[in-house]
C-alpha cells in the first residue's frame, strides 16, 4: 500500500490508470514539458512480474516510431520481432492476401511481449522529470468543475489538475461517473492465448487464418523460431481446450495452421480472455478525456486495440502541447473538442472494420467462403485499396499527429 501523506500535489494533467496507454500518454506529455499525475492501484512487483500478462502486442509501425521518439525505443531494442510480411486465409486457402513491406522500408510493425512494454515505459517514467507516478493507490473522490479538477486519493494525498484523463481501461469508472454511456456486446468468443516454439522459421510473417468458428493468429516473436497464438474459440469450447491435454491440444493447433510453422511445442501456459467489443462516440467531457479502452475494446484479431489507443495518446499529447504553449489551460474545452474530432473517425473506422471482419469470417456455408475468398483476391488486386490497408496496419492512414510520424512537436 501507498504511504499515507495529506500532501497537495498539483500538475497539469491526472492520468488514472498507468498502463500501456496511460504511461505512453505520460511520456509523450513529458517530454514536452506537460506534467501529470499517473495514479494506479495495481502492484509493480506484480504487474512487472515475468509471467504476469503472457500476452503479446503488435505494434504498428507508426505508434513505434511514437514510442521511438519519446525515448522509450532504446529500451525496446533488440525485443520487438518485426513483422515484414502479413498473410490473411480464409481457412487454409492455397494462396493467401498477402501484405508486405519492401525491404528498404520500415516493417509493417512489431510484435513485442506485453511484459516488455510494461517494463520499459514503467523504467521511463521512473526518470522522468515531469511524471509522478503513484502506484498502489487510486482515487476514492474526483471533482470536476470550472475551476479544474480535485480529486482525493486512497492514500490521502489531494491532487489538483487541470484536465482528468481516465484511461483505466475497458472497466473504466471515470467513463462510468461521467455518465458517457458505450455501445457494447459480448462475442461469443475466447481467445486462447499461449507462446509456441516451431520447428520452421516464421520469416517475420504474422498469419491470419479466418475459420467460421473463430479467427486464429500466429504472430512471429523473438527470440528463434518462436510465435505467440491468438486463437479465437466459441465460448463453450474454450473450457475443454483448457484442459485439453497438451498433445492433443498441439495437434489441434497444428491442423489450424496448416502445419506452416511444422511441428510446435508449448512455452508457456494456456491464458483465456472472453472477447467483448466497445466503443463511444464520447471521449471528453468537461475538464475530461478518455484514451485506450477506456473508450473502445475491439477484438484483438488484426492487432489494433492497442494501437488504437497509442494513437488516442499521440492525438491527445498533440492538442494539449499546442494549447498549453499558446497560454491556454489543459481542461480548455476548444482542445477537448479538437480531441474528440481528430478521434472519431479513425476510432470508428478501425473498430467497424474490425467487427465487420469478425461477422464477415462467421459466416459458414460454401457460398459465405466463395464471397470472402472473391473479396480477398480482389483487394489482392486492386493496389489502392490493398495499399489502404497496409496503411491501416502500419498506423499510417488518415490526419496523423505529428508523434506518429516520429516526431516530437
Ligand atoms: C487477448 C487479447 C490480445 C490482444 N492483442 C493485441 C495486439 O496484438 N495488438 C494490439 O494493439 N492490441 C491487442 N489487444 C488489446 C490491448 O491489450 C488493449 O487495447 C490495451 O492493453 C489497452 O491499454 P490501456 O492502457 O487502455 O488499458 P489496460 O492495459 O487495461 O490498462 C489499464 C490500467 O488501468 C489500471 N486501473 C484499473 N482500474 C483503475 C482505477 N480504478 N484507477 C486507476 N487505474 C486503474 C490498471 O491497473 C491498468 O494498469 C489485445 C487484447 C486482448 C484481450
Amino acid at each position: 500500500m501507498a504511504e499515507p501523506h495529506k500532501d497537495i500535489i498539483t500538475s497539469d494533467v491526472l492520468i488514472l490508470g498507468g498502463g500501456l496507454v496511460g504511461l505512453t500518454l505520460a511520456l509523450a506529455l513529458d517530454v514536452h514539458g506537460v506534467s501529470s499525475i499517473v495514479v494506479d492501484p495495481a502492484n509493480p512487483a506484480d504487474i512487472l512480474a515475468p509471467g504476469h500478462d503472457g500476452r503479446a502486442s503488435a505494434v504498428a509501425s507508426g505508434p513505434y516510431a511514437m514510442l521511438e521518439a519519446i525515448g522509450v525505443g532504446a529500451r525496446l531494442a533488440g525485443k520487438g520481432c518485426p513483422i515484414r510480411t502479413i498473410e490473411v486465409r480464409d481457412g487454409l486457402q492455397k494462396k493467401p492476401l498477402i501484405f508486405a513491406s519492401d525491404p528498404h522500408e520500415p516493417p509493417l510493425g512489431y510484435m513485442f511481449e506485453n511484459r516488455a512494454l510494461r517494463v520499459a515505459l514503467h523504467e521511463q517514467a521512473a526518470q522522468a522529470d515531469n511524471i509522478r507516478l503513484m502506484m498502489q493507490d487510486r482515487a476514492v473522490e474526483v471533482d470536476r468543475g470550472p475551476l479544474g479538477v480535485v480529486a482525493t486519493l486512497q492514500s490521502g494525498a489531494t491532487v489538483k489538475a487541470g484536465l482528468l484523463i481516465g484511461a483505466e481501461g475497458r472497466q473504466s469508472p471515470t467513463r462510468d461517473a461521467a455518465g458517457i454511456n458505450a455501445a457494447r456486446w459480448q462475442y461469443d468468443h475466447s481467445a486462447v492465448i499461449c507462446m509456441v516454439e516451431h520447428e520452421l522459421s516464421h520469416e517475420n510473417v504474422a498469419h491470419e487464418i479466418f475459420y467460421a468458428d473463430g479467427p486464429f493468429a500466429i504472430l512471429p516473436m523473438l527470440p528463434g523460431n518462436r510465435s505467440c497464438v491468438v486463437w479465437t474459440v466459441s465460448r463453450e469450447d474454450a473450457p475443454a481446450l483448457a484442459t485439453l491435454p497438451e498433445k492433443a491440444f498441439l495437434a489441434e493447433m497444428h491442423r489450424k495452421t496448416g502445419g506452416l510453422l511444422g511441428q510446435m511445442k508449448l512455452l508457456s501456459p494456456r491464458s483465456f480472455y472472453p472477447l467483448s467489443f466497445h466503443h463511444t462516440a464520447k471521449i471528453t467531457g468537461e475538464r475530461l478525456a478518455l484514451v485506450g479502452d477506456a473508450a473502445h475494446g475491439i477484438h484483438p484479431i488484426a492487432g489494433q486495440g492497442l494501437n488504437l489507443g497509442l494513437r488516442d495518446a499521440a492525438t491527445l499529447a498533440e492538442v494539449l502541447v499546442d494549447g498549453i504553449r499558446l497560454g491556454l489551460d489543459a481542461g480548455d474545452a476548444q482542445l477537448l473538442a479538437r480531441y474528440e474530432r481528430w478521434r472519431a473517425l479513425d476510432s470508428l473506422m478501425v473498430a467497424g472494420a474490425t467487427d465487420g471482419f469478425v461477422h464477415l469470417f462467421g459466416v459458414g456455408g460454401k457460398i459465405a467462403r466463395g464471397v470472402r475468398r472473391f473479396g480477398l483476391n480482389l483487394v489482392e488486386h486492386l493496389p489502392p485499396l490493398k495499399q489502404s490497408f497496409m496503411n491501416e496496419a502500419r498506423g499510417a492512414s488518415g490526419d496523423l499527429p505529428k508523434l506518429l510520424h516520429g516526431m516530437t512537436l
